[in-house]
């Protein structure tokens, strides 16, 4: 089994290297990761300047690892058409200091490395532990290790994209694992202004995250001190407002074109 292992913290990260160590355990793995942090990149690809890969010494023996001057979704794309020969069995992106949850999947770059590989119609996965300080990442290691061999296993696994996110636990205090749904957040981002000397500027800062725990969401399961894993697709239509939409595209058709 090969398996590219990548991250959006960065290739310096701890939980990169206990993933790659705890995977290492099963298949042969490759880390092709990005060389800074790349926190809420979402999907972005570069295309509009040249990408610069290079093999460096790996954290954990025996690993091939090229350290990527790109983005994760950058790292995923060149590790499977270039940089890795033969078949990937597996991508696997983490292990994520901090939760991805609900609407924060679509900015998530540990999800959108994950998505590449789907997109690539491999197994992937993504793995976050909710917490930013004090990470402890030996449940979710030890998790990637299980659910590895289950996708390898499993038809229909094999076909979905598994966003799997841990309470910041030892494992031997959570409480079991919940198949969710994707929760909803609400939160106000503030925009801070201020002025370096020559211009003004703004600086983004996420307000507190208020979570929804509708019962059976990512969010409602981490409350519970248990695993959440969501599987995604990449399909974002929303089919409620189809036939009415379609309905009305004559119409919008008409107006359009209509002098
Ligand atoms: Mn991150």
């Amino acid at each position: 089994m090969t398996i590219l292992v990548t991250n959006d913290d960065g290739i310096h990260a701890k939980g990169l290297w206990a993933l790659a160590a705890a995977l290492k355990e099963i298949g042969e793995v490759i880390v092709v990761a990005p060389d800074r942090e790349q926190s809420a990149i979402g999907t972005s690809v570069t295309l509009h300047h040249p990408l610069r890969a290079k093999e460096i010494k790996p954290l954990v023996e025996g690993v091939k690892t090229y350290s990527v001057e790109g983005t994760p979704g950058d790292c995923v794309i060149l590790g499977l058409g270039h940089l890795i020969q033969g078949e990937v069995n597996l991508v696997a992106a983490g292990i994520n200091e901090g939760a991805n949850l609900g609407d924060d999947v679509l900015i998530s770059g540990t999800v959108a490395a994950a998505f590449q590989g789907h997109l690539n119609g491999i197994p992937s996965m993504a793995i976050s532990v909710a917490a930013l300080n004090d990470v402890n990442t030996d449940a979710a290691a030890r998790l990637a290790t299980v659910l590895a061999r289950k996708i390898g296993a499993h038809p229909l696994l094999k076909k979905t994209l598994l966003n799997v996110n841990l309470p910041n636990l030892p494992l031997d205090q959570i409480q079991g694992i919940e198949v969710t749904q994707l929760g909803r957040r609400s939160y106000k981002d503030l925009i801070k202004e201020g002025h370096d000397g020559k211009r003004k500027y703004y600086w983004i800062v996420r307000g507190n995250a208020q979570w929804h725990y509708e019962e059976g969401t990512d969010a409602w399961a981490l409350s519970k001190d248990k695993i959440s894993i969501t599987p995604l697709h990449a399909d974002l239509t929303n089919t409620l407002p189809l036939t009415p939409l379609k309905d009305l595209s004559t119409a919008i058709f008409q107006e359009l074109v209509t002098p």
